[in-house]
């Protein structure tokens, strides 16, 4: 028996949604009888991210003392939701999952045990990403190869967000007040003792992906620029590569003039050694743009998320303000109660 078996587990499962009317109901109720027969007290924080349909509508209707609704004022992403999420979730473990099923909440009594157990975070590992496109396969994959190659947060290659967090992990996970959130490379910055669990991951339960290849490839350019600054050395090396090749280049010519041999001639190679230099030119000004846009967007320090509707019956707008963890004296207070 560890000493973490002893005190009372409560567990909020934090769920961002984003135009999911469908979904909501289907999600309660296996939710429910998933953890009913585990006896854990346990709360829902449900994160409407800006919906169009009538997703606030369903939430209302499920709304009870162990279902709290978010509202948000517009659209800010999945990353800001499952932020706001956390900041309102009281429970000792904190479960992130998307509304859609893919998360099967089958796995959270496996979770909590493990938790039980001394483990602090607990993720679901996808052992078959079946239900996905062979092209989303391979791009999820490139992309993880690429960050881990790159950034010295390691993210697991078969993670997503789905997984459960002590509180220690929560806490520091708030405590991170960047303005650009790549919630798998936050998720997994804190470390601690990790476990996971497979899982086989399931088509939607209803609804459709919120996803564009558009987003993204932007959410991988976050994650990239964010959790690495090695994009911005290769700069110093490639320049260095250059010189050396370039002074070598005129070693041979001065060489070959000392022996009174004929020049090299070529217009065409001139031409393409200066379009290729420009080439690198250009992009390493915007690789640095990257970082800049990103040092801009971080001094601007606006809120992560801007709360409409806090689910309380007083709802006022709150906004989380600079600094990252002073989201509102609510959230503040019900830290630490169970
Ligand atoms: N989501 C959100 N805001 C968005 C997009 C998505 O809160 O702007 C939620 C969505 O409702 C779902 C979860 O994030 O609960 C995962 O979205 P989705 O299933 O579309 O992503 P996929 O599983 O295709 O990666
Ligand atoms: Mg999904």
């Amino acid at each position: 028996m560890t000493a973490r078996s002893t005190r009372q587990p409560t567990l909020s499962v934090v769920v961002p949604v984003f135009n999911e009317v469908a979904a909501v109901p289907v999600f309660l109720e296996k939710l429910d009888a998933v953890l009913s027969p585990c006896g854990v007290a346990y709360e829902v924080v449900f994160v409407d991210d800006g919906s169009e349909d009538d997703t606030w509508g369903a939430l209302q209707a499920a709304r009870s003392p162990q279902v709290r609704c978010l509202r948000l004022s517009r659209n800010f992403g999945k990353e800001a939701a499952l932020t706001a999420g956390l900041d309102f979730a009281a429970g000792q473990a904190v479960v992130v999952m998307d509304v859609d099923l893919q998360d099967p909440p089958e796995l959270l009594p496996e979770f909590l045990r493990l938790w039980e157990a001394g483990v602090d975070v607990v993720y679901g590992a996808r052992s078959d990403r079946a239900s996905d496109t062979r092209r989303k396969r391979w791009t999820a994959r490139t992309f993880y190869r690429a960050f881990n190659a790159l950034s010295d947060t390691r993210i697991p290659t078969d993670a997503g967000d789905f997984r459960l967090m002590d509180r220690a992990v929560v806490d520091v996970v708030r405590g991170m007040p960047e303005r650009s959130r790549f919630m798998k490379g936050i998720l997994s910055w804190p470390g601690f003792r990790t476990a996971s669990v497979p899982y086989v991951r399931r088509p939607r339960a209803a609804g459709d992906t919120k996803w564009a290849y558009r987003s993204l490839w932007a959410l991988g350019l976050d994650g990239l620029f964010n959790f690495s600054s090695k994009p911005l050395r290769v700069w110093g090396y490639l320049g260095s590569l250059t010189i050396a090749m370039g002074s070598c280049f005129m070693a041979l010519v001065l060489v070959l003039a000392g022996l009174g041999q004929r020049q090299p001639s070529g217009y065409a190679s001139l031409l393409g050694a200066v379009i290729i230099l420009a080439g690198v030119q250009i992009l390493g000004i915007g690789i640095v743009g990257e970082y800049l846009s990103r040092v801009f967007i971080e001094v601007k320090a606006r809120p992560i998320y801007v709360l409409q509707d806090d689910g309380t019956p007083a709802a006022a707008r709150r906004v989380r303000s600079a600094g990252g963890n002073s989201s509102s004296s609510d959230a503040g207070r019900r830290r630490g109660s169970p």
